[in-house]
């Protein structure tokens, strides 16, 4: 059979309109053209993972010309270690992600992958060692056992359920009518934001690749579907490169590294309770999501459903 490795939701989609699975020709096409193509070297090398080392080192880049948005950015993410990147929206994180996948070219400085510049290996190869959390996972009109099988379409339905289990997805698939067989997507059950990014979470940990990175979602998520993907999220971290933009800080407290951004520099790093102590950027952040929570359960006593 044919396989498809580009690790991408809007390619999964892709991959499933060609299986005839439904029809959304308009979706497929206004999702193909979000982002330019950049070009393989002739004869580039594979990707040779040996341990999934990042490294970003003096990264400068421009969407266009005159408007600058990573202005030098260095950071290295070790093997296994958990980071996470911090900042105000706008500040770059996203960025660094589409720079990593190489959607874009640096425009100054490099990126690194186990020492290789991915600018001289294939982008299949980069982007099949590189898993993907998305904020907005696109889920197919099929069952959620479908839905988790892409990750590996090769995998048994014991390997798929470990998956499952693994993201925290169980309970809530065992109260479904049909269980893993429940129809989901526009013409079956509609999963919440949380939900939806379990089922991406349980795919990125069916294929297991030895990077993964997690855009964590905007939508405030109730504390319970918080929890899940921050278990998950532990189970993913334990074996391998984690990368993860966090929102709510309460998901980076254990990241081996916090980078914070600012105006597409980083500027500060450190774990949790270095940069609390440094009482700057990430202090004030955290302050201001703190006070935000006490806002939040607030309203949930004085304001029952
Ligand atoms: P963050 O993820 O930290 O919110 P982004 O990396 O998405 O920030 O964006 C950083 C800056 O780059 C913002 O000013 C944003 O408007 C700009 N930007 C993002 N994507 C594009 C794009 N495709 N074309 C032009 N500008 C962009
Ligand atoms: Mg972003």
């Amino acid at each position: 059979m044919m396989q498809i490795f580009i690790p991408l939701n809007f390619l999964g989609f892709v991959y499933r309109e060609m299986k005839g699975a439904l029809a959304n020709i308009e979706k497929m096409f206004s999702l193909l053209t979000v982002e330019p193509a950049v070009k393989d070297r002739d004869g580039a090398a594979e990707l040779e993972i040996r341990e999934g080392r990042i490294e970003f080192d003096d990264v400068r880049f421009g969407y266009r010309e005159n408007r600058e948005i990573l202005s030098g950015v260095s950071f290295t993410v070790q093997p296994k270690q958990k980071v996470a990147i911090v900042g105000a929206s706008g500040a770059g994180k996203s960025t660094l992600f589409k720079l990593l996948f190489r959607f874009y070219d640096v425009t100054g400085g490099r990126i690194l992958v186990d020492g290789q510049d991915i600018r001289s290996v294939s982008q299949e190869s980069l982007r099949r060692a590189i898993g993907v959390v998305p904020q907005d996972a696109v889920l197919f009109n099929q069952s959620i056992l479908e839905n988790v099988r892409y990750g590996r379409v090769e995998a048994s339905d014991d390997e798929v359920m470990e998956a499952i289990r693994h993201a925290h997805l169980h309970d809530f698939v065992q109260q479904l009518p049909e269980g893993v067989e429940t129809l989901v997507g526009e013409r079956g059950l509609k999963l919440s934001g949380g939900e939806k990014q379990r089922v991406a979470i349980a795919r990125a940990l069916l294929k297991r690749p030895p990077i993964m990175v997690f855009d964590e979602a905007t939508s405030s998520l109730d504390s319970k579907s918080e929890r899940g993907i921050l278990e998950s999220l532990r189970e993913i971290a334990r074996e391998q490169t984690t990368l993860v933009i966090a929102h709510r800080l309460s998901t980076v407290v254990d990241a081996d590294v916090i980078l914070v951004m600012d105006q597409g520099r980083i500027v500060e790093q450190g774990s949790h309770v270095e940069l609390l102590a440094k009482n700057g950027h990430y202090a004030t952040l955290w302050q201001l999501q703190q006070q935000e929570r006490t806002a939040e359960a607030r309203t949930a006593v004085t304001q029952p459903l």
